[in-house]
C-alpha cells in the first residue's frame, strides 16, 4: 500500500492483528450481537470489518473497508438473516490491503457454504496455495485465510466436519484462531500451540466464540473458558451448548506474551487472568528488577498506565534496593505528567520520520508543574523504533525534568513477528543489534531498563517454552525459513497427501 506520494505508510509501533467472533443463537438473528461484539474488538483491527450469517437456507455477507461503525448501517444489518454467523475486524498482516482480503472470507462449494474469520498468520500458506492451485483451485486473494478456506472446502468433500478440520489442521503451519461457519453451524479452532487467543462465552440464548472476553461482556454474557490449543469447538445450532474435540495435542503451547502486554484490552481475561492485573504485576516486577528512586513516576498514556501503577505500588512497599520502606518514607509519587490528545488519529499515515516525530508532540503534552525541577521515571509497555521514546525524553527534559529514567514493562524487541503482528523489520527495531546502553544513549535517557523474559514468564504463570517470545529472543515456536526455533517443530510435509485434479 502506498500513499499519494508513492511512499509506503509506516506505523510507529506494533499494530494489532485481527479480531474474530462467532455466535449461534436460539431463533434470534445473529447479526446485531455480532456487530456489537465487533465494536468490542475494534482495537484489534481497523482496516476492514465484516459479518457472514446463515439462515438455514443461504449465506448472507456484508464485508467492507473501514471501522465497524462505518461499514455497518441499519440497512446493512437487516439483510444479514439467520441465527448463526461469524464476524471479523481486520488489520492486514498477510495479503494486500483491499477488499479482496477483507473478512470473513466466504465461499460456496458442492457440500455447502463456508465462512472463515482468521486471526494469525500461516507460515506455509504459499506452499499450500501452490499445491491447491496446481489441482485447479482458483484464488481471488493473496491472503492466507483463503488458503485455509480452500483446503477445508476440499476436505469437506471427503470427510465430515470434524475430520475435515483435523485434516486441514494437519496441513497448515503457523498461528490461527478461527471462527468458521459451515452453513448454519459455527465453529472455533485454535492452533495447536494456542498462539492467538480465542474464548467461549454463554449468552442468554446461545453461545459465542470471540478473540477476547470483552466482546462477551458487551453482550452481557458469561465467559466459559478459553478454547484450548488444538481444540475444535462446535456451537450447537439451537444455541443450547457446544461440543469439544481435542484434535491435536502438543507438548508445549506458544501463547503470544504480547497479548498480555500490549494487544488485548485491559478488561479482557486471557488464560484466566485479567489483562489489567497482569500488566500491573509486570509493573511490580519491573520495580523489583530495576526500580530507580525518582521524585515522580508517570505512565506514557494509555499504554504504560497499568504498568506504572503496579510499579509505583511496589515502590511504596520497598526501596529500589529491595528493603522494606519505613513509614516516614513517602516513597515515589505516582502522577499523570503527560496528557494525551485523544483527537489525534493513529500515526498510520505518517510516511516520513519527520512527520512521525511531529505526531508524538501532537499526541502528548506534558504537565509542567509535575515535571519541572524533578527527577522523573516514565513507564511504557514497549519500545519499537524508538521514535516515541526519544521524543518523550526530550519533551520531559525541555519541560524541566532534571533526570529522565525510562522503564519498559516487556523485554526489548529484537526481531520481527511472523505470527500476525505488524511490528517492523530488524533494521527498524531500535533494540536489534544494540546493547541496552546503546539504546539508552540513542533515546538520551539517564537510565533505561526492560523487564526480563523470566519475569514475564513468572508473572504470566507459564514456563518460557509455553510462551511465544520470538520477537524478544529471535527464536520462534514455528518452523520459519531463515529463523531459529526454540523447540522441536517442523512444517507439515504436504507431499504426504497425494492431491490430484480428481480427488
Ligand atoms: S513474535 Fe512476539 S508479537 Fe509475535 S506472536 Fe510471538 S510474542 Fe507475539
Amino acid at each position: 500500500m502506498t500513499d499519494g506520494r508513492g511512499e509506503t505508510p509506516r506505523r510507529t509501533g506494533m499494530t494489532e492483528k485481527c479480531g474474530v467472533v462467532g455466535v449461534s443463537l436460539d431463533g434470534r438473528d445473529a447479526a446485531r450481537p455480532l456487530y456489537y461484539a465487533l465494536y468490542a474488538l475494534q482495537h484489534r483491527g481497523q482496516e476492514s470489518a465484516g459479518i457472514v450469517t446463515h439462515d438455514g437456507f443461504q449465506q448472507h455477507s456484508h464485508v467492507d473497508m473501514g471501522l465497524v461503525g462505518d461499514v455497518f448501517g441499519e440497512g446493512d444489518l437487516n439483510p444479514l438473516a439467520g441465527s448463526a454467523g461469524i464476524g471479523h475486524v481486520r488489520y492486514p498482516t498477510a495479503g494486500s490491503v483491499d477488499t479482496s482480503c477483507a473478512q470473513p472470507f466466504s465461499v460456496s462449494f458442492k457440500s455447502g457454504s463456508l465462512g472463515l474469520s482468521h486471526n494469525g498468520n500461516l507460515v506455509n500458506a504459499d506452499e499450500i496455495r501452490d499445491e491447491l492451485a496446481a489441482v485447479g483451485h482458483a484464488f481471488t486473494s493473496d491472503g492466507d485465510t483463503e488458503v485455509i478456506a480452500h483446503d477445508l472446502a476440499r476436505n469437506l468433500l471427503e470427510e465430515d466436519l470434524v475430520r475435515a478440520v483435523k485434516r486441514t489442521m494437519g496441513r497448515v503451519h503457523g498461528s490461527y484462531a478461527l471462527t468458521i461457519s459451515h452453513d448454519d453451524t459455527v465453529l472455533g479452532v485454535r492452533d495447536p500451540q494456542g498462539n492467538r487467543p480465542l474464548c467461549i462465552g454463554e449468552l442468554e440464548d446461545g453461545y459465542i466464540l470471540a478473540s477476547e472476553s470483552a466482546a462477551i461482556d458487551t453482550l452481557d454474557g458469561e465467559l466459559v473458558r478459553d478454547v484450548r490449543p488444538g481444540e475444535l469447538v462446535v456451537l450447537q445450532e439451537d444455541g443450547d451448548g457446544f461440543d469439544s474435540y481435542q484434535l491435536v495435542e502438543e507438548d508445549n503451547t506458544a501463547h503470544c506474551f504480547f497479548e498480555h502486554v500490549y494487544f488485548a484490552r485491559p478488561d479482557s481475561i486471557i488464560d484466566e487472568t485479567l489483562v489489567y492485573e497482569a500488566r500491573r504485576n509486570l509493573g511490580r516486577k519491573l520495580w523489583e528488577e530495576s526500580g530507580v528512586e525518582t521524585d515522580v513516576v508517570m505512565p506514557v498514556p494509555d499504554s504504560g498506565r497499568a504498568f506504572a501503577s503496579g510499579y509505583a505500588d511496589a515502590a511504596t512497599e520497598t526501596t529500589a534496593d529491595g528493603e522494606t520502606r519505613d513509614e516516614a518514607d513517602d516513597g515515589v509519587e505516582f502522577a499523570e505528567g503527560l496528557m494525551k490528545n485523544r483527537y489525534v488519529g493513529r500515526t498510520f499515515i505518517m510516511p516520513t520520520q519527520d512527520e512521525r516525530e511531529r505526531a508524538v508532540r501532537l499526541k502528548l503534552n506534558p504537565i509542567k508543574s509535575t515535571i519541572e525541577g524533578r527527577t522523573v521515571t516514565v513507564i511504557d509497555d514497549s519500545i519499537v523504533r524508538g521514535t516515541t521514546s526519544t521524543q518523550l525524553v526530550q519533551l520531559l527534559k525541555d519541560c524541566g525534568a532534571t533526570e529522565v529514567h525510562v522503564r519498559i514493562g516487556a523485554p526489548e524487541i529484537v526481531a520481527p513477528c511472523y505470527m500476525g503482528i505488524d511490528m517492523a523489520t530488524r533494521e527498524e527495531l531500535i533494540a536489534s543489534g544494540k546493547s541496552i546502553d546503546e539504546i539508552r544513549d540513542a533515546i538520551s535517557a539517564d537510565s533505561l531498563a526492560y523487564l526480563s523474559t523470566d519475569a514475564v514468564a513468572d508473572v504470566l504463570g507459564k514456563e518460557r517454552l509455553d510462551l511465544c517470545l520470538g520477537c524478544v529472543t529471535g527464536e520462534y515456536p514455528y518452523d520459519i525459513e531463515g529463523e531459529e526455533t526454540d523447540r522441536n517443530v517442523e512444517r507439515p510435509q504436504l507431499t504426504s497427501r497425494q492431491l490430484s485434479a480428481n480427488d
